[in-house]
């Protein structure tokens, strides 16, 4: 029996180092870790880091200062605190991490989180520890699964990776440098996590990956299936009322995919698809390998599909060479659109990628200033599309307790938060709402149905 200990596991960046880090929660319940929200009590600190931009590789060296300090003070209360960590500045960073924060007992790269128990017994006997391979076992076989009370304390809706790396070398990202090439799971290998979701209690799965729609993973008659063809298998999965799947590249739209949003009414009719650019002189300095256009034809394909899809995108700006010119494409691609909402970033040069090494780097304060005329244009297009949906009835999955006492949240279609007055009883059912009001960020409306109301 492992004597128990406390692990705190703080996540930066996208969904799936999220994902990332439940699994290492899972891996290091057997070792008699239980997770703490309070990083004073914690036994073990992990910081799961993302590399994206400049901004969240500084925050995990500043993160590591703050965690220094707290292990100098358990040392003299006479307590081990061990400090690990991982996710993709550690991929790209391992020496370096240990070179600039001597605190550090482990770095671990994404690919080798099935080994932290090995790896902690490891750095507790010979110091500290990187280890940054690729190695060819597959992590996800060897990761713990999470327990039924694990799933449900981590709520209704659930991610699944089923999709690491990425081939398309975008000019400007680090991913297929720190999560290497594009590798999928096998189908009976998700399926099975998703039904041990759905045991616990889960309704809504996202199904995630770097570049998601790129998967291709085996399927149970041993050739590949795409990701429509796994879409439509997990919506069998008895309990799991809703589908979603994220983040796509636009080249990898396939026909089978589109028509599975015209034929699975679990898939929810919203669709985070990055652009990065409205200018065709932009997309092709970034190695996209599409067009403004072609972009455009697979939003006119999707809505054909499925007259009520919305659209989420991310948008640079300020990539290297960006003209006024070109970024005015990209403000009039978003009106185009009329995204419902989107993410928006300055560019960051990340050593090692091609546009680092471009000429005509855009001055800061030029990408401030679009970064801010960017984002008013995404606020009025969200703010717009949710007016749109006022008076409207969704299907709403409810999550968890709202703010007030008798208030409930859950998400619409779009992911948009919906606050309602009604018994927590819902939480964890879908149910029709009508909107009665749109704020800036979330939505309110009531029940539907009167018996729906009462229904508890
Ligand atoms: N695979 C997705 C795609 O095809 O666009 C996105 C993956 S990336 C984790 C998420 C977003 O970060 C990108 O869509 C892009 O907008 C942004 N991003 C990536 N590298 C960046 C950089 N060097 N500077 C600024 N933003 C960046
Ligand atoms: Fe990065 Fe996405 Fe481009 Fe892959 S497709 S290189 S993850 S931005």
């Amino acid at each position: 029996m492992n004597a128990e200990r406390k692990v705190h596991i703080k996540s930066f960046g996208c969904q799936m180092n999220v994902y990332d880090s439940h699994r290492m929660a899972d891996t290091l319940a057997p070792e008699g870790f239980t997770e703490t929200a309070h990083v004073e009590d914690a036994d073990l600190i992990v910081l799961n880091t993302c590399h994206i931009r400049e901004k969240a590789e500084e925050k995990v060296f500043s993160e590591l200062g703050r965690m220094r300090v707290l292990k100098e003070a358990a040392a003299r209360a006479g307590r081990r605190v061990t400090i690990a960590v991982a996710g993709c500045v550690a991929q790209a960073q391992g020496d370096e991490i240990v070179r600039r924060a001597p605190s550090v007992d482990l770095v671990v790269g994404p690919q080798s989180y099935h080994r932290l128990p090995a790896l902690l017994a490891r750095a507790k006997r010979d110091g500290p520890i990187i280890d940054t391979e690729f190695p060819i076992e597959d992590k996800f076989d060897k990761l713990n699964p999470p327990s039924r009370e694990a799933i449900r304390a981590r709520g209704v809706s659930a991610f699944v990776t089923v999709q690491e790396g990425c081939d398309k070398f975008c000019t400007f990202c680090v991913v297929p440098y720190t999560r290497g090439a594009e590798a999928s799971r096998p189908v009976v290998k998700i399926v099975a996590e998703a039904e041990r979701f759905a045991w616990a209690g889960v309704r809504e799965i996202t199904l995630i990956g770097q570049n998601v729609n790129a998967y291709h993973g085996q399927g149970p008659d041993g050739r590949p299936w795409p990701l429509a063809r796994l879409l439509a298998r997990i919506a069998q999965v008895r309990g799991i009322a809703r589908l979603r799947y994220t983040t796509s590249h636009p080249c990898d739209m396939q026909a089978s995919l589109i028509a599975a949003h015209r034929d699975l009414p679990g898939l929810m009719p919203y669709l985070h698809l990055p652009v990065q650019s409205g200018s065709d002189r932009t997309l092709a300095r970034m190695n996209r390998r599409h067009t403004r256009a072609d972009f455009l034809d697979m939003i006119a394909r999707l809505r054909a599909a499925r007259p009520d899809m919305a659209f989420s995108s991310d948008f640079i700006v300020g990539f290297p060479g960006e003209s006024e010119h070109d970024f005015e494409a990209t403000l009039s691609l978003i009106d185009e659109v009329g995204c419902a909402g989107a993410f928006s970033f300055k560019y960051s040069a990340r050593p090692g990628t091609p546009a680092a090494e471009m000429p005509d780097q855009i001055h800061e304060h030029v990408k401030s200033e679009r970064l801010h005329r960017l984002q008013a244009a995404i606020d009025r297009n969200t703010a717009a599309f949710n007016a749109r949906c006022l008076g409207r009835t969704f299907e709403v999955l409810f999550e968890k307790p709202g703010r007030y006492p008798g208030q409930i949240v859950g998400r619409s279609p779009y992911l948009q938060p919906v606050q309602v007055m009604a018994s927590q009883s819902w939480i964890g059912k879908v149910a029709g709402v009508t909107i009665t009001e749109a704020g800036s960020n979330s939505l309110f409306g009531m029940l539907a149905s009167e018996e729906q109301a009462v229904g508890d």
